[in-house]
Order: structure tokens, then sequence, then C-alpha cells
């Protein structure tokens, strides 16, 4: 069966994450000669190059751009997405799993009476039906779910699905959707925007993490993980313990209050392995271990476990690995 697929564009400062190449390879497989149609919302549309989208499978990219776009306002966003689904009436419409997509597909599915499914980390085809399969139980079990009806929404876990070998020879037709937003159709405004610093590495997207937990002890603690970070081309991460001891910002968090990841590569450090904790970083491809209670819950998830105190094993690691990676 082919199917039309509409692929929201996930992006940060002008550009295009990797998610939306993900998303759009899925969809180019489960469109069985469909169109993909990639979506840009945006206050920037031009920095976006069109043909990146297209060569990972977009047949189509719709562009809304306009100022009132700068910033997520949700009565904004889910209004020009609405649109984008009347005038190509896809089957199946897929975001990332972020802050923006988690607020926006259930906000958008309820305008259409459509079924809609949260934190995909794979989708299927089994006999003509889309399979999702989801996390649960902090990721300690998997479900698969079909869901009734014309119209899907799903928000996508990224670093899940694969993002494929880019295709240079596609290219897609641009199209420019008008936006109408009168203000008294907004209820919601966005005053200021305070960003806050947290290293050159999404978190989100990093392939190596090297997360610290209350056992770093303080801010100055965190020094050595982020040196191992940075001979790792990694992202810093955090858990809960840490961010409520105020040795970091609440936005390294990870956890099922925090950030959900799936790195090929993630280091706990002074982390217990509490099951909030696991929440978030579980299907992580490889897990390294590093505390000094041979008893600890994250030893249970590790693939490598490093018994030991902290602040003698990182730099030991820190050392040994700057003369391995160039
Ligand atoms: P601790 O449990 O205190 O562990 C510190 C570890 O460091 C210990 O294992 C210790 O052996 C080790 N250690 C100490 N010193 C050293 C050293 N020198 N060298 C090596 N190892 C050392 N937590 C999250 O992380 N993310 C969440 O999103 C989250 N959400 C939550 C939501 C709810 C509703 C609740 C109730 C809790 C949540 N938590 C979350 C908190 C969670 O339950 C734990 O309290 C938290 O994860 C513990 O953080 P920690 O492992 O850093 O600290």
């Amino acid at each position: 069966m082919s199917r039309t697929i509409l692929v929201l564009a996930d992006l940060r400062n002008g550009a295009v994450r990797n998610v939306t190449f993900e998303m759009l390879s899925t969809a180019k497989k489960l469109a069985n000669g469909g169109a993909v149609i990639a979506s840009i919302i945006s206050n920037n549309s031009g920095s976006i190059k069109a043909e990146e989208l297209a060569h990972h499978g977009a047949d189509k990219v719709l562009v809304a751009d306009s100022a009132a776009l700068e910033n997520y306002v949700p009565d904004a966003y889910a209004s020009v997405l609405e649109t984008m689904i009347k005038d190509v009436n896809p089957n199946l419409v897929l975001m990332a799993h972020s802050a923006i997509g988690r607020d926006l597909a259930p906000k958008v599915a309820a305008r259409f009476g459509a079924g809609q499914v949260s934190d995909i980390i794979d989708v299927t085809e089994e006999g003509g039906n889309l399979v999702f399969t989801r996390p649960i139980y902090a990721g300690k079990a998997f479900t698969k779910n079909t869901v009734a009806g014309d119209l899907v929404l799903a928000t996508v876990r990224p670093n899940n699905l694969p993002a494929g070998e880019a295709d240079a020879s596609r290219s897609a037709e641009v199209v420019n959707v008008s936006v109408d937003l009168p203000a008294d159709s907004l209820r919601t405004f966005i005053k200021e925007v305070v960003k806050k610093s947290t290293g050159g590495v999404d978190l989100s997207e990093a392939k190596v993490i090297v997360s610290g937990g209350r056992g770093v002890k303080s801010e100055e603690g965190f020094k050595p993980l982020y040196e191992l970070a940075e001979v790792l081309g990694a992202a810093v991460g955090a858990s809960r313990g840490a961010c409520d001891a105020g040795y970091c910002d609440y936005a390294l968090q990870i956890g099922q209050t925090g950030k959900v990841v799936t790195p090929d590569l993630y280091f706990a450090v002074g982390i217990s392995g509490a099951i909030q904790h696991l929440a978030g970083m579980s299907n992580s491809k490889v897990i390294v271990a590093i505390n000094k209670d041979p008893e600890a819950p994250i030893f249970k998830v590790a693939d490598y476990g490093i018994v030991g105190d902290l602040f003698d094993i990182v730099p030991i690691l820190v050392e040994e690995l700057k003369k391995v990676v160039a």
C-alpha cells in the first residue's frame, strides 16, 4: 500500500538536525512509492537547504516562513501544520520527540481526531499496517502498537531510526505555504528567550555522552568529565542527583524527567543507576559505568564497569585516550 508521509523538519539555530534525515529515510521506505513530503516551519527558511532534505528522501518540501514562527508558539505552529496536513492529506506525520514534538503532535492530532503515538524507536509495515515500537517501563520493555484511522501522528526518538545514505541525485519541488496567523488566534506569546549554554555538542543527538552524578561532589568535580568529553568529542550530561545538588544546570539532566538519549557510547560517572536515570539512557548502545561502589545498580545495565574512585580513573582515561584519539 502506498502512503503519503509528512515529515516535520527538526530545526535548531537554522540548521536541520539529524533526526530529520532519520525520519525522511524511514518515510521513504514506508511510502511504498507514495510521496514523502518535508515540512519546514521557520522564520529563517533561507538557511535551510531543501536539496539536503531531498537527498534523504523528500519528494517535496513545504515551506512556511514568517517572522511569527521565530519561536515555538503552540497555536501558531499547530495552525501551520494543520494547513499543511489539509493540503497534502498524509497518512502519517512524523516529527522529532523533542520538546516541540511532544507538545505539537497531540495538539494537532486532536484537531483531526487522529491517532497519535509518542516516542517511537521504530516503525515497520506488517500486513499492510504500520507497527510502531516504543519503550515502556523506563525502557525495560517495548510495545508494538498499531493505530486505527486514516491519519496517524508519531513522535520519533532521535538516534534510533537509520538515517541511510544520502542520494545526491535526488531533488525536490519546493512549495511555499502562506502563513495567516491573526493575533487573536494566538493565545500564548514568547516575551523573552533565555538560552542556556550546555557546551558544544547537542546532548539529545550526541553519539558519545559523559554523564556525572552526585559522586562528582561539586561543580568543580565536573571538570575531569568535561576533559574526557573534549577528548571524545562528547556531550556532557548529568543525573538529577547532580542537578539537584547544584553541580550543573538542569539542561544536562538525563532520565525520566530529563532528556532521553540513545548514544553509541554512554559514560555514567558517579551515578548510582536509579530507575528514573535508566529511563533516559538504558537504550544507549554501549554503557561504561565508573563507580566506587561495586554493588551500584548501574553495573547491572553497564557493558563495561570500572570500580574505583572517579577522580583517579577519569584523568587516567583522559591521558590514555589522548594517545589514541588523534
Ligand atoms: P546517588 O544515588 O547519590 O549516587 C551517587 C553515586 O556516586 C553512588 O553510586 C556512589 O557510589 C557514587 N560515588 C560517590 N563518590 C564516588 C567517587 N568518588 N567515585 C566513583 N563513584 C562515586 N534521576 C535522574 O537521574 N534523572 C531523572 O530524570 C530523574 N527523574 C526523577 C523523577 C522522579 C519522579 C523521582 C522521584 C526521581 C527522579 N530522579 C531522576 C532521581 C533518582 O531517583 C535518583 O535520586 C538520582 O538519579 C540519583 O542521582 P545519582 O545517581 O547522581 O546520585
